[in-house]
């Protein structure tokens, strides 16, 4: 039986052993997996994965391809980043194809250039797959769009914590509040409740919208609205857990008319939203 893959038009490159694929798995469901990255998993002789890559995708791997854990959860400190580098050097100098697959797409705050350098240091030859990011395919399942004419025309994404697990110091929190009307933060859990005082002591609406949105794409996922004012609280009490994506902005107010998940599943949309009460879609 001919496979997709097989198709000759879409001229795929080969896999050269000895070489590391750094590939994006997507937010998660094995449909959001690009067909290039879907290519490497059937032929890669080892799978070197962080914790965001779920069953579903590795169950795309060559049977007798070797998998291998080599996560971390947000909030940490990566003492093991050199090792995870060291690993992916040592397999390729072994002459195997190397598929190293992180969450979401490697470059979106996924240490993808850290081990790029270190390939490009040690002379292992590789290639860069792009996966579809949480922060672009989980907020579309979540039904968000990062960017809508009418409300913004730019969206910042910011990590939620820095190199050393706290809030981070390198972000211009006042300017960040006055630049993007879209604030997407990941990894924010920990320290939400001290970003929003920040982004509210810098200007920002205490009312205005925030989403929470808990394993965006999977069939475990969670999304609360709330506001900038409310939202640590409602997180805690709705129990979100990682990995979630933050949404602040009027973008949120959209959800009202565009969760497709939640039509399919009987929920009605409003698609005059925009011209709604602003506080009326709230919580
Ligand atoms: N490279 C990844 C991001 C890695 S940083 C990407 O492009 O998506 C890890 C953070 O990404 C998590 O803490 C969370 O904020 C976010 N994230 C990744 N997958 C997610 C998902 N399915 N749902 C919600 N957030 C997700």
């Amino acid at each position: 039986m001919s496979h997709v893959l097989d198709n000759p038009s879409l001229d795929l490159p080969a896999f050269a052993p000895g070489s590391v694929w750094l590939t994006g798995a997507g937010p998660g469901p094995a449909e959001l997996v690009t067909l290039l990255a879907l290519h490497g998993l059937r032929h890669a002789d080892v799978v070197v994965h962080d914790a965001l890559v779920g069953p579903q995708v590795l169950a795309l791997a060559r049977p007798d391809a070797a998998i291998e854990f080599a996560g971390k959860r947000g909030g940490k400190p990566s003492p093991t980043q050199a090792d995870i580098s060291l690993s992916l050097i040592r397999h390729a100098r072994a002459g195997r194809r190397v598929l190293r697959l992180k969450g979401g797409d490697p470059f979106v705050f996924g240490r993808g250039g850290e081990e790029a350098l270190a390939l490009v240091r040690a002379g292992v030859p590789f290639r860069v797959v792009p996966g579809i990011s949480s922060v672009i395919g989980g907020l579309a399942y979540a039904g968000i769009p990062v960017t809508h004419r009418a409300v913004n025309s730019a969206v910042a994404f910011i990590t939620g914590h820095d190199l050393s697990g706290d809030v981070p110091e390198g972000v211009d929190w006042p300017a960040l509040a006055r630049a993007a009307p879209v604030i997407v933060l990941f990894m924010a859990l920990k320290h939400l409740e001290r970003i929003a005082a920040r982004l509210i002591a810098a200007g920002r609406d205490p009312a205005e919208p925030v989403a929470l949105v808990s394993k965006a794409a999977t069939p475990e996922q969670v999304v609360v609205v709330a506001t900038l004012e409310t939202c640590a609280a409602r997180a805690t009490e709705a129990g979100i857990a990682p990995p979630a994506l933050v949404v602040v902005g009027e973008t949120v107010r959209l959800r009202a008319g565009l969760d497709w998940l939640g039509a399919l599943a009987g929920r009605t949309l409003d698609p005059d939203l925009l011209g709604a009460k602003p506080d009326r879609e709230i919580e």
